[in-house]
């Protein structure tokens, strides 16, 4: 399978390393700092998987970022976003920076499936075109004490946004309409972990099953390392590339943050990473990486190193406090760390031979919670 670029290092603007308005210092410092807003915007969703708390924003050059609207760090914030009458415009200390576009909330959330579930309670979508879902909203890790700290998964199921298993049937025709609306090019599939040693598997095995039977798109599923032929497992029923993910090299960083996946050996991420990469090939597999939790630089680029020369993309993040969660007011890390070693960890991409542009599906072809695409694409 082949799909386009979303876009080309021609066409980057201020693409020269330093320049205040380059796109990854301008992608990176929106992730960092957020962005302050007029209230009377839709901000976003508050909790749940993964990085909320934000808005999509089409940048220059067709770049993509989730923006923090409204947790606590963006009242620093030095980026204001304004309306006018022709469109969306960012500023940064009073003065203008760039045009923006905000994408707007899909048509499909205000549908039900035909067994009666609101669609936006199935599935969101992610950034331009990703449709995700979080298959299993409850986590073994939180009922034994031992959640992540920066996770807010189980909250979501609380304010009633969401419902605990989506049905694979509602899932189908959820991203029927997202289709027919032409939202959706590509699908995450994730979930909290549940007890059993497939970690998540069968369930994200079951779903894919369903989507690839209807629908010619591609799947990302993401998971626990899993005990047993459960990779091999989602590679038959079709999923394009998986997520395995470390959160942090540092293993005392893990063991304090997420003390239940720390109870996982790197020695199991080690293999799952490998057979991944066997199963569904280079550049198709990815590890989330946390940055502001308490590791050091080189922890980071030591472990970016270390996976990139298995063919996993490290996809680096800045932290993000999640409303609910044990870290909700801690700071994300700053935008000056986070641009260097986006710029080191593009680098060593690059010298492993390993585009991100080169992946089918899910968080590294979606791109908007982190700026490692761009920092590849604009390397000097
Ligand atoms: S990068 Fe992943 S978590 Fe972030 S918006 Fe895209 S699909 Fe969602």
């Amino acid at each position: 399978m082949f799909r386009e670029p979303y876009f080309v290092a021609e066409n980057f603007v201020n693409k020269k390393p330093g320049n205040p308005l380059n796109l990854v210092n301008l992608k990176t410092e929106i992730l960092c700092k957020g962005i302050k807003a007029e209230n009377n915007i839709e901000k976003g969703r508050k909790s749940g998987a993964g990085p909320a708390g934000g808005r999509y924003l089409v940048l220059p050059d067709n770049s993509v970022v989730n923006a923090p609207l409204w947790p606590h760090f963006v009242n620093k914030s030095d980026i204001t976003l304004k309306r006018f009458d022709s469109g969306w415009s960012l500023f940064k200390n009073g003065e203008k920076i760039t045009d923006v576009e905000l994408i707007n909330t899909p048509k499909f959330y205000s549908l039900k499936t035909p067994s009666g579930y609101p669609m936006y309670k199935i599935a969101l979508l992610h950034g331009r075109d990703c449709v995700a879902t979080t298959l299993l909203q409850s986590c073994v890790h939180w009922s034994t004490g031992n959640g992540c700290k920066f996770c807010g998964i189980e909250n979501s199921l609380r304010t009633g946004s969401t419902v605990p298993r989506k049905p694979p049937k509602d899932l189908v025709e959820v991203v029927g309409a997202a289709i027919e609306e032409d939202v959706c090019k590509h699908i995450t599939l994730t979930t909290g972990t549940p007890s059993t040693k497939d970690r998540g598997a069968k369930l994200l095995a079951e779903a894919t099953k369903e989507l690839k039977d209807r629908y010619e798109i591609p799947v990302h599923v993401q998971l626990e390392p899993p005990e047993g032929n459960y990779l091999e497992l989602l590679a038959n029923v079709g999923a394009d590339t998986v997520g395995i993910h470390i959160e942090n090299f540092d293993r005392g960083v893990l063991k304090s943050v997420c003390p239940g996946k720390a109870e996982v050996s790197f020695e199991e991420y080690l293999s799952a990473w490998r057979k991944a990469v066997e199963l569904f090939g280079e550049a198709q597999v990815s590890t989330y990486v946390i940055a502001g939790l308490g590791e050091d630089d080189n922890s980071i680029l030591e472990g970016a190193e270390m996976v990139a020369s298995l063919g996993v993309i490290p996809f680096l993040v800045p932290f993000r406090p999640i409303l609910g969660s044990e870290f909700e007011n801690r700071d994300p890390p700053s935008a000056s760390r986070m641009v260097p070693l986006y710029e080191k960890v593009a680098g060593i991409l690059a010298d492993y031979n390993l585009d991100p542009s080169r992946n089918l599906a899910g968080c590294v072809r979606c791109g908007a919670c982190s700026s490692i695409l761009e920092a590849f694409v604009c390397r000097g």
